[in-house]
């Protein structure tokens, strides 16, 4: 059984160091999820992979099938979820090139199916910290230990997309606190508080949001960036499967516990 599971976003289609075992499709209640699920063992831990948009980025933001992903990974016995993310940065202390490991959320989101909870049970999950925090620390720890710098928070403010930001709104959100501008971490992050799920993300910047770079943004700073930065975080990812991610030190699995209406 997988142990952890990491969604890869832009740039990130597969994980190198994985030695995998199988590729497999899961059905779900859902609906399909993004792709196959690769499984394999790395430093003796078990790992499912899910490129977010699909194996040929074929899924724009807004198309993604979140339920199904999260769903998939509980299927296959995945308790702990890393999401890797490309961003775009809203101040000079995360220029391109820059891991964050966000800790807060703004939700900008909308028609975007949101919660397994939209039938007669109703269920308000607690939101106040949006990651686990356990995961968190560990991703940090894993960090040191690979040498890689990240910078240790930062506020996400998640968009609906699929078109750039304007440099107006990239101002207003710089004024709101937010660090980091995407498209993708939610309703992941929600879905996956809802199967009591330990989800922390890791952020890449790749590149200074609209308005910060006295230019046009193209798609193709994005995946530039990504490639240059894709060794960091193959490092971080496998100090990370090379500790022992059980016995989590978190109230995760409790999630739903007093969420109940
Ligand atoms: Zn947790």
């Amino acid at each position: 059984m997988p142990l952890l599971g990491v969604i890869g976003g832009s740039g990130l289609y597969d994980m190198q160091d994985l030695d995998i075992s199988d590729t497999l499709k899961v059905d779900t209640p859902y609906g399909p999820p993004s792709g196959s699920y690769r499984i394999g063992r790395f430093a003796g831990m078990e790992a499912a992979f899910l490129p977010r948009h699909g194996a040929s980025h074929r899924l724009q933001p807004h198309k993604i099938n979140y339920r199904a992903n999260l769903w998939g990974f509980r299927e296959l016995g995945v308790r702990r979820v890393v999401s890797v993310c490309a961003t775009g940065g809203i101040n000079a202390g995360v220029p391109p090139g820059s891991i964050v490991l966000p800790d807060q959320i703004i939700d900008l989101t909308s028609g975007r199916m949101s919660t397994f909870y939209d039938g007669d049970e109703v269920v308000h999950v607690d939101f106040t910290e949006p990651f686990c925090p356990d995961l968190r620390d560990r991703v940090r720890t894993a960090s040191e230990a690979a040498g890689v710098p990240v910078i240790p928070s930062g506020v996400y403010i998640c968009v609906n997309g699929p078109r750039l930001e304007t440099a107006a709104e990239i101002r207003t959100f710089g004024a709101w606190g937010a660090d980091l501008v995407g498209m993708t971490l939610m309703p992941e992050a929600a879905l996956a508080r809802e199967l009591e799920m330990c989800f922390t993300c890791i952020a890449v910047v790749t590149n200074f949001a609209a308005g910060i770079a006295a230019r046009k943004l193209t798609v193709q700073e994005v995946l530039d960036t990504m490639k240059t930065t894709e060794g960091k975080l193959r490092s971080l990812l496998a100090k990370l499967l090379s500790a022992d991610l059980r016995s989590p030190r978190c109230a995760c699995r409790q999630s739903l516990k007093e969420a109940r209406l």
